[in-house]
């Protein structure tokens, strides 16, 4: 009987119409895993409300107090997918052995849960949960997704592939990540940065149980972008790249423009025109446009805003 304390830290933004499915659902896991001796009873669902709007905290206050096993943390405002993990993993690290993070929507199989307790018994710090297919993923979301995940890559993200942000970590992994003190968190790059031994769980992808996706496209691709550019210099780099193909272009239309005026195709001040303005002012303003982005994070970082702001902490022990 080992008396591994498991908590799992559940995200929950406007989600009142799965909480208590999914509450349910976690409870059952859990009462299965104490039994198989895989986790101890001081194990805990923590869920953290990342601003609600609808009835959300209610729920999650009802349920701390009915139980000893649900805590709830409100957050004060809307911090984000990231913050909001972020938040309940730092909250409960210094009473856990480890942490699992997993969306409230039970898209993520629960029961990979007990295959992580199982590799972090076997001595890793870090275990991903992956996502082996899509199927029933719609076409554009599947196709957003794993295009988002390889636009990474290319761009010298390190992430793993197919893994979003449902993982087990092991207190002394907790304790390097809250050493990341940035405000542009995204977590899947800094989690592998983190170092130690890992591995990986594999599981199909459900369906949203109920509600529908706090991610529209326009949140997934503003991710993607902070992904990039708080972790890889590798835009900077493409913008160097593009002013030396620019520069080639440049030389061949300086030709091009030469041999147009020796033949006295142009008229005056067209060949001067043509070599410099258009060429050199999309260059500068892409570039501006980069490095403006990078001292933006530079701005962010020197301000060293909270990431989080705890509002309430609800337990019952
Ligand atoms: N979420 C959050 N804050 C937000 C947006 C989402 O805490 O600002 C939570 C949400 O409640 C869910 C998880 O993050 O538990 C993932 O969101 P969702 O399932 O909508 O994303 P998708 O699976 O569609 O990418
Ligand atoms: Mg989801």
């Amino acid at each position: 009987m080992k008396d591994t304390k498991l908590y799992v830290v559940i995200p929950c933004y406007n989600e009142e119409e799965v909480l208590s499915e999914t509450s349910g659902r976690m409870l059952e896991l859990f009462k299965s895993m104490i039994s198989d001796g895989l986790i101890g009873a001081e194990s805990r669902i923590v869920m953290v409300d990342d601003g609600s709007r609808d009835s959300t905290w209610e729920i999650i206050s009802r349920l701390s107090e009915s139980s000893s096993v649900f805590r709830g943390i409100k957050l004060a405002h809307n911090a984000g997918h990231q913050n909001a993990v972020l938040a309940g993993l730092m909250t409960v690290k210094d009473e856990c052995d480890c942490a699992v993070s997993i969306d409230a929507d039970l898209q993520d199989d629960i029961n990979a849960i007990a295959e992580m307790v199982r590799k972090y018994d076997d001595g890793c710090d870090v275990v991903y949960g992956v996502r082996s297919e899509r199927k029933t993923d719609t076409f554009f979301k599947r196709f957003t997704a794993e295009g988002f995940y390889k636009f990474m890559k290319i761009m010298g993200v390190e992430i793993v592939f197919n893994h979003a942000d449902y993982r087990l970590m092991s207190r002394r992994a907790l304790d390097s990540l809250s050493e990341f003190k940035e405000v542009n968190l995204f977590l899947r790059g800094i989690v592998p940065q983190i170092g130690f031994k890992s591995d990986c769980v594999y599981y199909q992808r459900a369906e949203r149980f109920a509600g529908e996706s706090k991610y529209p496209l326009k949140k997934m691709l503003s991710f993607a972008f902070d992904g990039i550019t708080s972790f890889s210099v590798k835009p900077i780099k493409l913008v160097w790249s593009m002013g030396v193909f620019v520069c080639i272009a440049a030389i061949i239309a300086a030709v091009y423009t030469l041999i147009s005026k020796f033949f006295g195709y142009t008229s005056d001040g067209w060949a001067s025109i043509m070599c410099s303005i258009w060429f050199i002012g999309g260059v500068q303003l892409i570039s501006v446009g980069v490095i403006g982005e990078y001292i933006g994070k530079i701005y962010k970082e020197t301000k060293a805003r909270p990431r989080f702001i705890i509002e309430e902490y609800k337990k019952q022990d």
